[in-house]
């Protein structure tokens, strides 16, 4: 893929306090989704298919990811959207079916299916040359590319920080930092309710074998009441964010992170160096 790295600098904002521009690498794939997807596409290749087939809601950036990437890798895409369009599409729906993806709408009920073995082999069945990819791009491919920040930073961190939607962002960070023990890595979850995140990070490690020796958490307190949610004072958080500091985030994943970030590092205050990995996001950064 034609995508300059290289624009994903390391950004100082004050103090403790750094910013891992993964948003510079693109303004649609760039962010985690490019790095989830890089190992995804090869192996779709490798297995000779032709589409990629992956599931998200009305506003995934995975959607509009996966949409993007087979445009550029000249292979189809077929969207299986959680919910139904009455209400119009939304604005990464409109962007993925210009993009050539075809959209398929799954009531609420059956998308809980999403992961089940016999549902996806009938998907399969139904659709042969599709490499199926789960929500989110998560799984192992996507940790083994989500792991190659780690040669892109400093070696002397304390911290680092992500947003978590599915949680494989965070799962690919604790598998390149596994043998660093005085590492913490947080990861700020998007998702109200009680805490899915870490026992499926959990399920992603000891799949792989990954016993981690770096400290890491999921952090609930900062969902600003929950998945694309944005209440008045996150926007205003955001706001103020970028007048000071001049650097976008978005409402539904890094402006909570950031937020979030900056609490914890109030509270530990010994920190020396803290990096924010800043997702992207940034095409529903509207919202
Ligand atoms: C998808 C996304 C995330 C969440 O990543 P997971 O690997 O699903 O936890 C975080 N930030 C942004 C901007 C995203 O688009």
């Amino acid at each position: 893929m034609d995508i300059d790295i290289g624009r994903s600098a390391l950004q100082h904002i004050y103090g403790n306090l750094w910013i891992k521009r993964d948003d510079l690498i693109d303004p649609i794939i760039g962010g985690n989704k490019f790095r989830k997807l890089k190992y995804n596409i090869q192996a779709a290749k490798a297995a000779g298919k032709d589409t990629l087939l992956t599931f998200g809601g009305a506003y995934s950036n995975h959607i509009l990811a996966t949409a993007r990437t087979g445009q550029i890798h000249n292979m189809g895409t077929i969207g299986v959207i959680r919910g139904h369009a009455e209400k119009g599409l939304s604005p990464n729906l409109i962007k993925a079916q210009d993009m050539g993806m075809t959209l398929q709408f799954l009531s609420r009920e059956d998308y809980k299916d999403r992961n089940d073995a016999a549902y996806l082999a009938a998907l399969q069945a139904l659709h042969p040359s599709a490499y199926i990819i789960p929500e989110g791009g998560t799984n192992a491919h996507a940790m083994k590319g989500i792991a190659e920040i780690r040669a892109e930073l400093p070696d002397d961190i304390d911290v680092i920080a992500t947003a978590c939607g599915s949680g494989g962002t965070l799962a690919g960070l604790i598998a390149a930092y596994a043998d660093k023990p005085d590492i913490t890595l947080l990861g700020f979850s998007v998702l109200k309710g009680e805490d899915q995140l870490t026992p499926s990070i959990k399920t992603l490690l000891e799949a792989q074998g990954i016993m981690p020796r770096c400290k890491w958490r999921i952090v609930t307190a900062h969902h600003f009441g929950g998945y694309a949610k944005a209440p008045p004072e996150l926007k205003t958080y955001i706001k103020g964010f970028k007048a000071r500091h001049d650097i976008p985030l978005d409402y539904v994943y890094t402006g909570k992170m950031m937020f979030g970030l900056e609490a914890w590092l109030k509270e530990h205050q010994n920190t020396e160096k803290a990096i924010a990995l800043h997702t992207g996001g940034l095409f529903t950064a509207g919202l």
